[in-house]
């Protein structure tokens, strides 16, 4: 399908869907290097995107929706991950612009932007052992497939395959940022809680761009 408002609201409800589908697995993956809360922070905040876009209806343009999913994660996600998704989606939502539709181009754009707030925000650099390893590889997978001239729903995928990539890498590094970080050396030999979670909302953002294709 076209990268319309339509499609943006899809995204958040399959994100909603996946976060609601691996709440425990989350959890679990968080209790090993961090408090356990991250699947029922994420499961929280995209239920509220979803009630919000049910309240509100769909927005008119991609940057819209990109917008209240930034505001309500912000408020109802909180823990690290709140601020970090909402200053991404809200740096993701100015860089899609007034375009009812998103090209390849914007895509890349809409990425970079997200992976570059998260960073402004949270200052971690790839290696660090957070969801910017999922990130980054992303947005180079997604920029390496725009160039070679594939079409949105293969940028995202190849977006969604650089996170889960960068998401397996997460597992040997020693944790850097965040609350994991407190472990030292013990933060090795387990995956990233916020690097699975992008994972899943890129997987969310690819599938809902194939459909009906
Ligand atoms: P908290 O650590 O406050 O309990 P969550 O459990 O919801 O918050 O989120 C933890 C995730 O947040 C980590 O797995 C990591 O991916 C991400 N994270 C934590 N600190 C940073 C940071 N400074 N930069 C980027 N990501 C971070
Ligand atoms: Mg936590």
């Amino acid at each position: 399908m076209a990268l319309d408002a339509a499609w943006a609201a899809d995204w958040m409800r399959a994100s909603a869907a996946a976060m609601a589908e691996n709440r425990q697995r989350l959890i679990d993956l968080d209790r090993d290097i961090g408090d356990a809360d991250h699947g029922e922070n994420m499961d929280r905040g995209f239920s509220a995107v979803v009630q919000k876009l049910d309240t509100d209806g769909i927005p008119q343009t991609p940057s819209d929706v990109l917008k209240l999913a930034a505001m309500t994660l912000m408020s109802k996600v909180g823990g690290a991950a709140g601020p970090l998704y909402g200053t991404a989606f809200l740096r993701a939502s100015t860089a899609a612009g007034p375009a009812p539709e998103l090209d390849p181009a914007a895509v890349v754009a809409v990425l970079t932007a997200a992976r570059d707030g998260i960073v402004a925000r949270g200052k971690a650099e790839i290696g660090d052992k957070t969801m910017v390893d999922a990130w980054t590889p992303a947005v180079e997978a997604a920029a390496t497939a725009a160039a070679a001239q594939a079409g949105p729903a293969e940028v995202l995928a190849a977006a969604a395959n650089g996170a889960d990539a960068g998401l397996a890498g997460t597992e040997p590094l020693i944790a850097r940022k965040g609350r994991a970080s407190y472990l030292g050396e013990r933060s090795a030999g387990h995956l990233d809680p916020g690097a699975a979670s992008t994972v899943l909302i890129l997987q969310a953002a690819a599938q809902t761009a194939k459909a009906d294709a």
